[in-house]
């Protein structure tokens, strides 16, 4: 079913401001994530949805109705969060069977419904046991089961695998990524994790003070944010960013920084385009998109400077250096194995730099 938020805003009774006009769809099967750092207003978006938080103003849609008069209850939506929520007295079954038990459905067909739902989750061994008694990732397979047992006409996940360990959260990625897709059911999905986002969402939408910076997916975030904000955000290790004034001798361009350090220009269209029109700039070039190299590059942007950290992570590494006083990253898979204190190049791949405004806004 589609989820529509129009113009939604929320100031809370102390004058917080935790939405500011957010609008979104997100279409029937769609998986929506909402990323952004903590506090951005993640939850209480969810929250809205859900019915927990009142709107201050704008309209919430499910299915084309306005939803955001109704109780909690009357919206028939499956919530999935961090904490899972489960009933410590209750077991298995009972956790499960609980939103059907409360709408007073028949007892053989609630037994069935959850049969199913266990055998989907492969907890079916599980039902006799109280929430003590199984792992945080089986705990969680439980909340997830509470919420599809019901069949609702939206799930909404409030960050549900930051509490169990990196392997499992790997793993149940991509079960609840299946289990919605085979389920068609649509989801909104709260994240501060940036990984969660680019490997769960048809869309991301990046959230910052309780302003959408970018409604995409997660491919175009990657190679077009909007901002620079996005841009440091999605992606890691993180995008660098080189940030000054260009600079023109005779033919030549070169971005100068304040501290002296001085990267030439691809004499291109794009760089002719953007010196005439704007003095101030920032690169932006992700750690995949610069290569390291003991060989003086036959391009013409690149840094030649000293190693100061190298990370070796099995297939590749991540090679730090620094200029004009600020660390940057490049990712390798070169097998030569890079030192510390060694003196290197560091060739730009220039298509791939991008270019942002003095307010942080990407020059198309
Ligand atoms: P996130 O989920 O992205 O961490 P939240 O939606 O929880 O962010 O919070 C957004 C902003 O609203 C924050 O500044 C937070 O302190 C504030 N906030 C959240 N809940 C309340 C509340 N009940 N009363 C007042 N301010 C709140």
């Amino acid at each position: 079913m589609q989820l529509e938020l129009r113009n939604i805003n929320k100031v809370y009774p102390n004058g917080t401001v935790a939405s500011r006009d957010i609008s979104f769809i997100a279409e029937t099967g769609e998986l929506v994530v909402l990323v952004g750092p903590s506090g951005c207003g993640k939850s209480t978006v969810l929250r809205m949805i859900a019915g927990l938080e009142e709107v201050s103003s704008g309209e919430i849609l499910l299915g084309g109705e306005p939803i955001q008069n109704l109780s909690p209850a009357k919206r028939d939506i499956g919530m999935v969060f961090q904490n899972y929520a489960l009933y410590p007295h209750l077991t298995v079954e009972q956790n499960i069977a609980f939103p059907l038990v409360i709408k007073k459905i028949k007892k053989s067909i609630i037994k069935a419904k959850v049969a199913e739902v266990a055998e989907t989750l492969s907890i079916s061994s599980l039902l006799g046991k109280k929430p003590k008694e199984i792992s945080g990732g089986e705990r969680q397979r439980v909340a997830l089961g509470r919420a599809i047992v019901r069949e609702p006409r939206l799930f909404l996940f409030d960050e549900p695998l930051s509490n169990l360990d990196a392997k499992l959260r790997v793993q149940m990625r991509t079960e609840i990524i299946n289990l919605q897709r085979s389920l068609g059911i649509t989801a909104i999905y709260v994240t501060h994790d940036q990984t969660e986002a680019m490997t769960m969402g048809t869309r991301i939408i990046v959230l910052k003070s309780g302003v959408v910076q970018q409604n995409d997916v997660p491919s175009i975030v990657y190679r077009e944010p909007n901002n620079i904000f996005t841009a440091g955000f999605i992606g890691s290790p993180a995008m660098n960013f080189f940030e000054g004034s260009f600079l023109r001798e005779k033919d030549l361009f070169f971005l100068e920084s304040g501290e002296g350090a001085k990267l030439q220009m691809p004499n291109d269209d794009i760089i002719l385009y953007i010196a005439k029109e704007l003095k101030h700039i920032t690169i932006g070039i992700r750690p995949e998109n610069i290569e390291t190299s003991t060989e003086m590059p036959t391009s013409e942007t690149y840094l030649e400077e000293e190693i100061v950290n190298v990370e070796f992570l099995g297939n590749e590494s991540l090679v730090f250096f620094k200029t004009a006083g600020k660390i940057k990253t490049v990712r390798t898979t070169n097998t030569i194995l890079f030192s510390r204190g060694e003196k290197v190049y560091f060739n730009f791949n220039t298509s791939k730099m991008i270019f942002f405004d003095r307010t942080g806004n990407l020059i198309k």
